[in-house]
């Protein structure tokens, strides 16, 4: 593949059994980069250890293969090597934009009066004044990017231009926690620029996760955006979006019981609108079905009605 062959990347939490909401993502985005010729890298985002099952990574492998879906070179794991994230934290902090701070999220609920529930925003009142903190202190300990004011927009390939205020929306994001490993909110920015990631595809709950991370590439030299491309979850019968907690659903469960994976992807395209009814469908099929235009589409007509996978569904899928 020459150098311009775009990348995207499948970046999986390993901290348990894909659900069908995940599925989907993974879905489209393995197939509009297989219609499209990106290249594709899995990245198994494993740093919140306390989280992260040991087998997981490997479970969440063979369930993406069980489903069809492949990446092109080696699978990655966040945990093998800190180092990227260290120097970019140095970066960071050479800059001055990183301050150490530990306060827990009770303390900074009770330093700014903010009730709970919502998203807890660290206000620039709560940086440190002593110039000895403004470093990354390798030793340990928790530190957050001083997030300058502001509004940055996004232009989505699917979900169209928004504009977001990291400071007001989110505050000073940790960027090291307290018990010692790079956030989200970092390590995910290292690693789309160290893996040359064009096309960031996800479920659209990151959306505004986006200004937040232009914001530290910005920092740290990078100011190109990547193409973003963010689409709708799905959600239960009752409303409420997939997620671990319906382990059921999961991918491993189905395979289990001797659900056809083609009968997986026909379903989760038919829930896409991409195609009328469920049908068995080979995965191989599936970037043949798809383009842009459908993609859009389908991010245009849930973002009016949200799709539910319901009862009806899983017993087309098992029946
Ligand atoms: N690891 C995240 C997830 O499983 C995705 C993060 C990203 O794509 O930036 O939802």
């Amino acid at each position: 593949m020459s150098d311009a062959t775009p990348i995207t990347r499948l970046a999986p939490s390993p901290t348990g059994d894909l659900h069908l909401g995940n599925a989907r993502t993974f879905l489209l985005n393995w197939a509009i980069a297989r219609h499209l010729g990106w290249r594709i890298v899995l990245r198994h985002e494993d740093l919140d250890a306390s989280r992260v099952s040991a087998d997981a990574c490997r479970g969440i492998e063979e369930s993406l293969a069980w489903l069809g879906l492949d990446w092109d070179g080696p699978a990655r794991r966040q945990s093998t090597d800190l180092e990227p994230y260290r120097s970019a934290m140095r970066t960071l902090a050479a800059a001055g934009t990183v301050f150490r701070s530990d306060l827990s999220r009770r303390e900074i609920r009770e330093a700014v009066n903010a009730p709970h529930g919502g998203e807890l925003v660290f206000p620039a009142s709560l940086r440190p004044d002593d110039r000895d903190d403004w470093r990354f202190d390798e030793s340990g300990g928790g530190h957050r990017f001083a997030m300058r004011s502001g509004t940055e927009s996004i232009r989505d390939e699917l979900a169209g231009t928004h504009d977001f205020d990291p400071a007001r929306e989110g505050g000073d994001p940790i960027l090291w926690t307290r018990d010692g490993r790079p956030s989200y909110q970092l390590a995910v920015v290292v690693d789309d620029l160290t893996d040359g990631v064009t096309d960031v595809f996800r479920g659209d709950d990151l959306l505004s996760s986006s200004a937040r991370q232009l914001r530290l590439r910005t920092a740290l030299g990078r100011p190109d955006p990547p193409r973003w491309w963010h689409v709708p979850l799905l959600f239960d019968e009752s409303g409420r979006r997939l997620a671990k907690r319906d382990g059921d659903h999961g991918l491993a469960a189905l395979r289990d019981s001797g659900v056809p994976a083609d009968r997986v992807v026909g379903l989760l395209l038919h829930l896409s609108g991409i195609l009328e009814q469920p049908a068995e469908i080979p995965t191989k099929e599936a970037p043949g079905l798809i383009d842009v235009e459908s993609l859009r589409t389908l991010c245009g007509s849930e973002r009016v009605s949200p799709r539910r996978v319901t009862p009806g569904h899983l017993s087309w899928l098992t029946d």
